[in-house]
């Protein structure tokens, strides 16, 4: 891997757990859920590639059947953590973080096969420009930050800068 590709998919990386966070922040007040869910698609990086279809990058882990069952294990494992009523946010948090994700990669030229694995035809959409291109990648970076800053997700970041120690 060269460092133009690892810095390439550093910043993917961190698109989509920051629009997963923001969303996750502002819809159900679960960052965390969010930022996790928003990436988690891309742990296809980690299948061996003996495997072979679907579980390779922009396989079956970028389909709507995988968002269904990770919102619905998600749902599970938080209503046996906590019988409140949390984990209906919780699990609404993984499927819209996971959907962020699937959204902006289906506007890359590899496009995502969202019925894997009951069909494994490739769908994009055609923009000017692709989701993980610079500017829609510094507008989603801008939008999720200024997002977060909205909601108390960055207050205990903030409150780890010692700010208070300038000057002295
Ligand atoms: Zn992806």
């Amino acid at each position: 891997m060269t460092l133009v590709t690892a810095a390439f998919l550093a910043t993917a990386f961190a698109t989509h757990a920051l629009v997963g966070a923001a969303l996750g922040a502002i819809l159900f007040d679960r960052p965390g859920v969010g930022a996790v869910a928003g990436l988690v698609a891309d742990v296809d990086f980690l299948f061996p590639a003996a495997l072979g279809w679907p579980f390779v990058h922009r396989g079956i882990t970028h389909s709507l059947p995988a968002l269904l069952a990770l919102a619905a294990v998600a749902v599970g494992v938080w209503y046996a953590v906590d019988a409140c009523g949390s984990h209906r946010a919780a699990g609404a948090a993984v499927a819209v973080a996971y959907c962020s994700h699937l959204l902006i990669d289906v506007t890359t030229p590899k496009g995502i096969p969202p019925l894997s694995p009951l069909s494994d035809r490739i769908v994009g959409v055609a923009l000017p420009t692709t989701g993980h291109s610079p500017v829609p990648t510094l507008l989603l970076w801008v939008g999720s930050l200024w997002v977060l800053s909205r909601t108390d997700a960055l207050d205990s970041v903030a409150r780890r800068v010692p700010s208070s120690r300038i000057g002295e």
